[in-house]
């Protein structure tokens, strides 16, 4: 399958595209991501990109044009891809429709993620992410926990860090730049009728769940547990009959308590009292 995921800075496109990865097997490709590998490992690229990211502008076309072209080029992406943050703007949209066309791979689906504003800005505030592994976290919605509490590279507590464009001035300047630069492909698309927009808003899963829906991937229910052989299963009484046979034996000689939780623990203590 071949996906772009439309959304503004954090309508969860990063979150929702690992899920697709697990679920499809296809890879991830962000232009954000490739974008600050580069600038960390210092290219030339990285060092043409970083004033344009830091200030929270686009990047220039041609630059990010030439890494999603050598990208689209690996054997992974045959077997379909996500682009995440790729197309940006109008030019993009075109360059992507002719890079594909010469590619034979048409898009599948285009999905839009709709989230709120305030909520937009919400979430960027709040997201970290480790510096040794990169998972990405919510200080407000999805701190590390449990078994995410380390980090699966160092063994040690993720090292949380915010991404230098997260803050205040650099965010209100992306959403700026999605709102006039971004937005218009949700029309582009919708023309073409590959348009699927969904409400991004709510639990991670609840998300995922509408995004396999919108995609027509079949929503994988968590398999029930079997019956255990030893407690074959008795038949259910009908409440009336159970009704009589408590009011038929007095309540002092009544072997069970009316108190719901020292039921609760009657078969401990009894076991107990089996073992001495
Ligand atoms: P977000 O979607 O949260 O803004 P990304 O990680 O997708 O974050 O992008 C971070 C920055 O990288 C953008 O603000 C922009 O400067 C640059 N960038 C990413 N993708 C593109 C693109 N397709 N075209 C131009 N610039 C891009």
């Amino acid at each position: 399958m071949r996906i772009v995921l439309l959304g503004a800075p954090g309508s969860g496109k990063g979150t929702q595209s690992q899920r697709l990865v697990e679920r499809l097997g296809i890879p991830q490709i962000s232009t954000g991501d490739l974008l600050r590998a580069a600038v960390s490992r210092g290219t030339e690229l990285g060092r043409q990109a970083k004033e344009a990211m830091d200030s929270g502008r686009l990047v220039d076309d041609s630059l990010v044009l030439g890494m999603i072209r050598e990208r689209l080029g690996e054997p992974d992406t045959r077997k379909g891809f996500i682009l995440d943050g790729f197309p940006r703007n109008l030019a993009q949209a075109h360059a992507l429709d002719h890079l594909l066309e010469a590619l034979k791979q048409p898009l599948d689906a285009v999905v839009q993620l709709e989230v709120d504003y305030g909520e937009l800005v919400k979430r960027i505030a709040g997201r970290r992410s480790c510096a040794d592994c990169g998972r990405v976290f919510n200080l407000m919605t999805s701190p590390p926990s449990g078994a995410s509490v380390n980090c699966p590279k160092t063994g040690q507590p993720h090292r949380l860090v915010q991404r230098p464009d997260d803050n205040e001035a650099t965010v209100a300047e992306r959403l700026r730049v999605y709102d006039e630069k971004t937005r218009p492909l949700v029309d582009f698309y919708r023309a073409r009728g590959m348009l699927k927009p969904i409400n991004a808003e709510g639990e991670v899963d609840t998300v995922t769940r509408r995004l396999m829906q919108a995609l027509g991937v079949p929503v994988v229910t968590r398999a029930r547990r079997p019956a255990r052989k030893s407690a074959p299963k008795k038949p259910v009484r009908r409440a009336k009959s159970a009704a009589k046979r408590v009011r038929a034996k007095p309540a002092k000689k009544r072997r069970t308590s009316p108190n719901p939780k020292a039921r609760a623990k009657a078969p401990a203590r009894r076991a107990r009292g089996r073992r001495r």
